[in-house]
């Protein structure tokens, strides 16, 4: 008999940190292997929040314990940056500073989710979500979306999936993993929604700045001012500043909401590094600059990228107009003999590519899209158009 919980028994592991592993597995066997999994910028962290780190290593006041939601500093940062970037106005002791934006999610689960309670989630998902959900003893509603309705889910199908347990939705623009930027108006529908229900708002904003070509980024609390005393948004620096490894991100909701998390981060974790929140003290006070040239750079990458999946055999892709990802329907190639097999899922297609043509990508199963595949072009250029010509011979 297994002594594992049950609770964890019931989560897995996450689908697009396994692809990650095995292809630095097949590297490390002297395969030559190019991966689309990654979720993170592949630039360093910019010089001057790294000097920031240094110097904040050096004094003795950051080697200990400081107080659990976060340094002062940090926290008004947060809410100065939140204003200049979102145009949403808060007060810092409405910020708690987290391990990462995904403790952010994990803990307005904890404090929002009794048993039972209803979570609304638009599919394709960020893996996190359900598991964090499932974590609270929530549980998930998946709303189905695809690529004709560009991956964005409408009021009819919120409404349509709304019941008496429905507490929370979980949105996230530009999403993780499709790519898809809701318009300033469609934010507004889907948060006047939530409001004149009753229905709690995690906003994950955490690819605010990385949106394309005419898309733009909104902020619900911000489209819909209702909704502030029902919403929860969730950031932090890890994809504006390329700082995936530094582990700091936020959450900004009612008093109530961050008292809780506060006592829950205080039991958990204590505070996050201190060293690492200067680093973001430096990072979220600092220009946009970096950024910029980051943006401009994925952009590049995102036009090759999505046209040349759009233009392999069997696979078509949209164009994803914001975050790092293309996110293309697999379909097409699913039942065709290719090596030999007949791979029939995107799961069993995945492994067929890893294994066959060296390419590395994240099967849909793990967003609950079976038969489309997430592609992250956040790797060079170079990289990117070997694989995918690589790909394109494949499955020709
Ligand atoms: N939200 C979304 C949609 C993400 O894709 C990620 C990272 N994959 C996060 C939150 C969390 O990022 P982090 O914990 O590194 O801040």
């Amino acid at each position: 008999m297994s002594g594992v919980s049950q609770r964890i028994e019931a989560i897995s592991e996450s689908a697009t940190m396994a692809i990650t592993v095995k292809a630095k597995e097949l590297r490390a066997a002297g395969h030559e292997v190019i991966g689309y999994g990654a979720g993170e910028p592949d630039f360093p962290t910019p010089d001057s929040i790294v000097e920031a780190a240094v110097v904040a290593a050096r004094d003795p006041a950051m080697h200990k314990y400081t107080p659990a939601p976060g340094l002062p500093e940090l926290r008004k940062a947060v809410a100065a940056k939140t204003l200049r970037d979102s145009g949403y106005d808060v007060d810092a002791s409405h910020v708690m500073i987290t391990n990462g934006g995904k403790q952010a999610v994990y803990a307005t689960l904890q404090c929002l989710i009794d048993p039972g309670d209803e979570v609304l989630l638009p599919s394709p998902y960020w893996v996190t979500y359900p598991a964090a959900v499932g974590l609270a003893d929530g549980v998930t509603v998946p709303i189905e979306t695809d690529s004709a309705a560009g991956f964005k889910v409408t009021v009819d199908q919120l409404e349509a999936a709304r019941t008496p347990w429905t507490k929370l939705l979980i949105f996230v623009s530009p999403s993780n993993p499709t790519g898809a930027v809701y318009t300033a108006t469609e934010v507004k529908a889907i948060g006047r929604w939530a409001a004149e229900n009753g229905i709690w708002v995690m906003t994950d904003e955490i690819y605010e700045h990385l949106v394309y070509g005419d898309a733009e980024f909104s902020s619900m609390p911000v489209e819909v001012p209702d909704l502030r005393d029902h919403c929860v948004v969730v950031n932090g620096v890890a994809k504006t500043y390329a700082m995936t490894g530094w582990r700091v991100g936020w959450m900004i909701a009612p008093a109530e909401v961050i008292g809780g998390a506060s006592k829950l981060q205080s039991h958990s974790t204590s505070n996050v590094s201190n060293v690492a929140q200067a680093a973001a003290i430096a990072a979220v006070s600092g220009t946009l600059d970096d950024v910029a040239m980051m943006r401009q750079a994925f952009d590049r990458r995102r036009q090759i990228m999505f046209r040349m999946l759009d233009e392999t055999q069997g696979v078509s892709c949209i164009e994803p107009h914001g975050a790092f990802y293309c996110f293309p329907s697999m379909h097409g190639v699913l039942g065709r003999e290719l090596a030999g097999t007949i791979p029939t899922t995107t799961l069993e297609l995945a492994a067929l590519c890893l294994e066959e043509a060296g390419v590395a990508f994240v099967p849909g199963e793990a967003f609950g899209a079976p038969g489309y595949a997430r592609f992250s072009y956040s790797i060079a250029e170079d990289d990117l158009v070997t694989g995918l010509t690589r790909l394109q011979k494949f499955l020709a």
